[in-house]
């Protein structure tokens, strides 16, 4: 009674298909972090995608600079300004700007006091001038003429910086970034998958979002959304019931992912934090592995599910063999440590 009764088997249920996918994952280029976040990704309801270096390549190119006329300041010096301030940033807008500096041959000037705030921008001191570079929308005291010249390169799909030196509107740069090529296929298989068209929840302005996501079949987008604006989204949906996947590379993007059912970075593009805060990380930045991540957490869960199934039913059987009946000793041990190799078998698949 004591052999046939012992739960080994179902000890052994869930351990092995969960480290199995885990390993699977991983050999595919997703890091998840452990067995409990592969449960979560099998309940998965709704994906939301952050729009920069996430559905992006996160490698924008600066077309467009556009000194305001009266400003005093050339292209050139505009660029060397602005990259000069976004030098220390990680931000992938911060690595096309400066990027685009060193490829025009501009020296930058070192900097002093750099702070930056997600879904904002950045500002430092060049010399005696506080220098800023960012969000339209957020920096105010934005001219009628430098408004103008933003809506233009917005309404192009271009995602708009501006410059200021001293609160004074030096410029506006405009930067395009183009879909990561697996983008849309990723989205028609979450959809899929998911039965739910998978969302956008960008920092950036909604022409720019628009212009992204419509090719790629999303349709509901929320564009100009701070950090935190971001966490609310999140909580709107899981309040509704969803179980809601969060993929983004930003420290903009941290405490959504935190308050998502599971936060998923972007191994190279994203940001320490990103990496950090998530539960899951694709290695590669290949967005081709998240429908096949949960596919794979699901057919875990599966396989879980049909493990404890048989673990139970072969200790019930025998255990009411052996009170009810006759069990003769080498059928009981075979029966207990059979189920508990079938299971681990089962579950290694
Ligand atoms: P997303 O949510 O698409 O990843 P972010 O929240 O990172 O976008 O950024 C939102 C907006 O904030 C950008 O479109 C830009 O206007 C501004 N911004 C954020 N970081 C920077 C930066 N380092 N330099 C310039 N602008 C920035
Ligand atoms: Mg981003």
């Amino acid at each position: 009674f004591m052999i046939v009764a012992s739960p080994c088997a179902l000890v052994l249920s869930t351990m092995p298909p969960l480290l199995s996918a885990i390993a699977n994952a991983g050999r595919h280029g997703v890091l998840v972090k452990s067995a409990v976040v592969l449960e979560k990704l099998s309940t998965v309801t709704h994906v939301a995608f952050d729009k920069t270096g996430t559905l992006t390549e996160g490698s924008p190119r600066l077309v467009p600079i556009r000194p305001v006329p009266d400003a005093a300041v050339d292209d050139a010096e505009l660029l060397a300004l602005a990259a000069a301030a976004e030098n220390p940033s990680e931000h992938p807008l911060a690595r096309a700007i400066v990027a685009a500096a060193r490829d025009a041959g501009l020296t930058l000037q070192p900097v002093e006091d750099f702070g930056s705030t997600p879904g904002h921008g950045v500002r430092a001191r060049i010399g005696e001038d506080l220098v800023e570079v960012g969000n339209p929308t957020l920096l105010p005291a934005v001219r009628e003429i430098a408004h103008e010249m933003v809506d233009d390169l917005e309404q192009t799909g271009h995602t708009a910086v501006v410059v200021r030196t001293d609160s004074t509107v030096v410029g506006v740069l405009g930067l395009i970034d183009q879909a990561r090529h697996a983008a849309a296929d990723t989205v028609a298989a979450l959809t899929t998958l998911t039965g739910a068209r998978p969302l956008l929840l960008t920092g950036d302005n909604p022409q720019a979002a628009a212009a992204l996501a419509a090719p790629l079949g999303i349709t509901e987008i929320r564009a100009g959304l701070l950090p935190e604006d971001k966490v609310s989204a999140v909580r709107e949906l899981e309040a509704d019931g969803a179980k809601v996947m969060l993929v983004g590379d930003g420290v903009n993007d941290a405490p959504a992912m935190a308050a998502a059912t599971v936060g998923v970075a972007m191994g190279r593009a994203g940001s320490d934090l990103a990496l950090d805060t998530a539960d899951a990380v694709i290695t590669r930045d290949d967005l081709s592995t998240i429908p096949a991540v949960v596919a794979l957490a699901r057919r875990a869960r599966r396989l879980v599910i049909a493990n404890l199934v048989i673990a139970a039913t072969f200790i019930t059987v025998l255990v009411a063999w052996d009170l009810f009946g006759h069990l003769p000793l080498p059928l009981g041990v075979a029966g207990h440590e059979g189920s508990t190799i079938i299971v681990g078998l089962n579950g290694l698949r």
